[in-house]
């Protein structure tokens, strides 16, 4: 066995056992492969081993690996997005995990209208308030939501964060905590067209805790490919 493939069966089992811990089905979970910076040839043996939902965090990556990957994955947009940048993979990407202003949520608006999509979106928030990330801040999060509401190629699918890096998961627990809590007084609102399911929180650091509660979906790239190599990665 590969060690990718490993890996996998090491984050599965981490996967079932929190859900477990939490009462909750594995079924539910969705764990994306975080696959930038991997090679097309590397990104094959996790979707060998079952994992055929792709995260990705630049445009230029997902144009690359687009066709040779083939039809049997699903691309999901999970970093920063230019609006310049929107154009090239509206046809292309399942979900945009990174949605935090409106000049962005516009330009999606424009782009799926005009394919005739619904594109599925989450709004990123910066829980933990840190200036070195993007995202709404939490108090914004439920008049941007009521914005997006009013876009009629948007699905507002739910919230996205990008949790601090810390060595002790333990220590973002509340952040995830309070993003389950926003989401539920979002819905509680009852804004036409919008009942958020969810939760993209956790990685490789910290998804059991994020799961413990309420991620749906896990975004795990070192845990499955190990560490990653930026340096033939300067485009
Ligand atoms: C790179 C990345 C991940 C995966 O990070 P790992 O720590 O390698 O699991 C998850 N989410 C986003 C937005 C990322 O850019």
């Amino acid at each position: 066995m590969s060690y990718i493939a490993d890996n996998i069966k090491e984050v599965e089992a981490k996967i079932a056992a929190a859900a477990q811990r939490s009462g909750r089905k594995r079924e539910d979970i969705l764990l994306l492969a975080v696959s930038k910076t991997q090679t097309v040839e590397t990104i094959q043996q996790a979707v060998a081993c079952g994992l055929t939902s792709l995260g990705e965090n630049k445009v230029q990556e997902i144009m690359d690996k687009y066709e040779p990957m083939g039809n049997g994955v699903h691309w999901h947009l999970i970093g920063h997005l230019q609006t310049n940048k929107v154009k090239y993979i509206i046809d292309k990407v399942d979900m945009i995990h990174s949605v935090e202003s409106l000049k962005l949520a516009e330009e999606i608006e424009k782009r799926a209208a005009s394919k005739g999509i619904v594109m599925d979106i989450l709004v990123e928030v910066n829980m933990a308030d840190e200036e070195s990330k993007f995202g709404i801040t939490p108090d914004n999060t439920l008049e941007f939501v009521k914005i997006l509401a009013k876009m009629e190629h948007l699905r507002v699918r739910g919230l996205m964060t990008v949790a601090p890096f810390v060595e002790n998961q333990e220590d973002n627990r509340e952040y995830f905590r309070k993003m389950r809590q926003l989401q539920v007084d979002i819905n509680a609102k009852k804004i036409d067209n919008i009942k958020m399911d969810v939760l993209s929180m956790g990685m490789t650091g910290d998804y059991e805790v994020a799961i413990e509660e309420g991620a749906t979906i896990v975004r795990v790239g070192t845990g499955i490919f190990g560490a990653r190599d930026y340096s033939n990665k300067e485009k």
